[in-house]
Formats: structure tokens, C-alpha cells, sequence
């Protein structure tokens, strides 16, 4: 039996990384999918690959800054799939890196918009629609960066990422007595476009830097990230709520 077989799902930030990785396996496990993130091109790829395997989806293009389009995202879902069961609230951005004392405060803005008000805007839209369901699962991508250890130069990220785990645990008091769980993944360093590895000017002493810093002394790849995602969204996991699940191969 497929895990998420008759649910449906939005995942944003799915056009790379962490939330594309997300997406073909929740496919693979039978949901019908809301894909989203700002490059219609890679959705669109995204989509195809999905179809081509026998899966559902479709790419709804546009920023999680945009109110409007947190609205269209759960009327898509609902207009075309029939409702909301799941939403994998995960793009996000790192922005500039930097002593806090030498930043843009429009670098700060810009980066907690993305990723706290993102999350934000999403989730206002769907926990309506969850509600008609009579329940369902809602996740956040936080992060080990401002939670497990401090790392200069990210005080923004983790500002936000921190912001994401208290509305998190109010969320899921709020909506637990509705059946609707929500929980924040917390994935470690993972080799994606995102990843401070992959910056420009990042040398091998960043890999092996950033690789040192889990106890397994590697960085995580995208479709291991995904599959604590499938946990935490999936019956498997009926009885977790409230949670700021580590998948961080052992940061300390
Ligand atoms: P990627 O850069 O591969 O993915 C980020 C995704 O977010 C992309 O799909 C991007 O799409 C989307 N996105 C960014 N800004 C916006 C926006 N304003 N509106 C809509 N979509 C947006 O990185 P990851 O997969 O690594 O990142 C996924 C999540 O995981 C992020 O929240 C990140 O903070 C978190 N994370 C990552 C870690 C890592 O080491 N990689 C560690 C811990 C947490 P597009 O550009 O097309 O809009």
C-alpha cells in the first residue's frame, strides 16, 4: 500500500533541492501533488517526470511572499483534486552571509520574508482547507542552523528558521483538537543549490567544514531529507505533533 495513496499534497520549493526531492517520492506514494516555487521551468520538468511515472501533479508558479498566491495554491488543490490533506511548507533562502553588524537590514527583511512570512502566508491559507477535511498533516522546513549550533554569519536564516519552530508549536496546539498535525523538519547540511557548500566562493575547506560538523561526517542528500518529510506527513507518524524533528546525521 502506497503511504500517501488518496491524499493530497502542496509542497513549495519544489523546483530544486529538498522540496523537488520531496515531491517525486510523495508522487511515488501516491499523492496528488501542488507543486510550487518561482521558475515555472523547473515545475514544469518536475511535473513531466511525475507524469511520466503514472504520478498527479501540477506547478503553480510564483513567490511565497505573494499572498495571492497561497490563495491559488490551496484553490488549485481544491479545484482540481477535490481538497488539502497535506502541505510541505519549504522553500527558503539563505540570503547574504555576514556579520549582523555589516548587514542590509533589507538582506534581514528579505530573508525572514521569504522564509518566515512564507510560511506564514501558506499556512493561513491551508489550515482552512485542512479544517473542511477534518484533519491532515501540516510541515515546515526549519533548519540546525540557530537550533542545534550557531554559525556565523547566518543570523537572519536562523532568526527565521527559529520563528518557524515557535509558530510551529502554537500551530500544532491550536489544531491538534482538529486532528490536523503539524511538526518542522530540521534537516542538516544537504547538498543542494542552497547549500553554503555550493556558493560560488566556497572551497573544499567548506565541504569538509560544513561535512565536519555531523557525526556522520558526510553532508545529507536531498532524498534522505525527503523521506523524514514522507515520515512526518504519512500515518506513520499519527501520533507526532509539536515536533522539531532532527535529520541532521548527527550535528553537534
Ligand atoms: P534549494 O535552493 O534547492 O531550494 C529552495 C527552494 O525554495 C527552491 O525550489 C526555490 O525555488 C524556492 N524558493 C526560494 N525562494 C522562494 C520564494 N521567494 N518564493 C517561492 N519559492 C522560493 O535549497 P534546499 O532544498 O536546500 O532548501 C529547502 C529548504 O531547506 C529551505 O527552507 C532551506 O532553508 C532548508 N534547509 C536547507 C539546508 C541545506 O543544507 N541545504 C539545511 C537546513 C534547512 P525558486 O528559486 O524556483 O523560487
Amino acid at each position: 500500500m502506497k503511504r500517501l495513496a488518496g491524499k493530497i499534497a502542496i509542497i513549495t520549493g519544489a523546483s530544486s533541492g529538498i522540496g523537488h526531492a520531496a515531491a517525486r517520492l510523495f508522487a511515488s506514494e501516491g499523492a496528488q501533488l501542488v507543486v510550487s516555487a518561482r521558475r515555472q521551468n523547473e515545475l514544469d520538468a518536475l511535473v513531466e517526470a511525475i507524469v511520466r511515472e503514472g504520478g498527479s501533479a501540477i506547478a503553480v508558479a510564483g513567490d511565497v511572499c505573494d499572498e495571492r498566491l497561497a490563495q491559488h495554491l490551496v484553490a488549485t488543490a481544491q479545484e482540481r483534486f477535490g481538497g488539502l490533506d497535506i502541505a510541505f511548507n519549504n522553500a527558503g533562502i539563505v540570503g547574504p552571509m555576514g556579520p549582523l553588524q555589516d548587514m542590509q537590514s533589507s538582506d534581514w527583511h528579505d530573508v525572514l520574508h521569504t522564509n518566515l512570512n512564507g510560511a506564514f502566508l501558506g499556512a493561513k491559507y491551508q489550515i482552512p482547507a485542512l479544517l473542511q477535511r477534518g484533519g491532515g498533516s501540516l510541515l515546515f522546513t526549519s533548519s540546525f542552523v540557530g537550533h542545534t549550533v550557531g554559525m556565523p554569519g547566518m543570523s537572519a536564516y536562523a532568526a527565521s528558521k527559529a520563528g518557524i519552530l515557535g509558530m510551529m508549536k502554537c500551530l500544532a496546539a491550536e489544531l491538534g483538537p482538529n486532528g490536523i498535525r503539524v511538526n518542522a523538519l530540521l534537516p542538516g547540511g544537504t547538498d543542494t543549490p542552497a547549500s553554503i557548500t555550493n556558493a560560488p566562493n566556497a572551497g573544499p575547506e567548506v565541504l569538509a567544514f560544513v561535512e565536519n560538523l555531523h557525526a556522520l561526517k558526510r553532508m545529507a542528500t536531498p532524498e534522505e531529507i525527503a523521506q523524514a518529510a514522507l515520515y512526518l506527513v504519512s500515518e506513520d507518524s499519527n501520533f507526532i505533533t509539536g515536533t522539531a524533528m532532527l535529520a541532521d546525521g548527527g550535528v553537534s
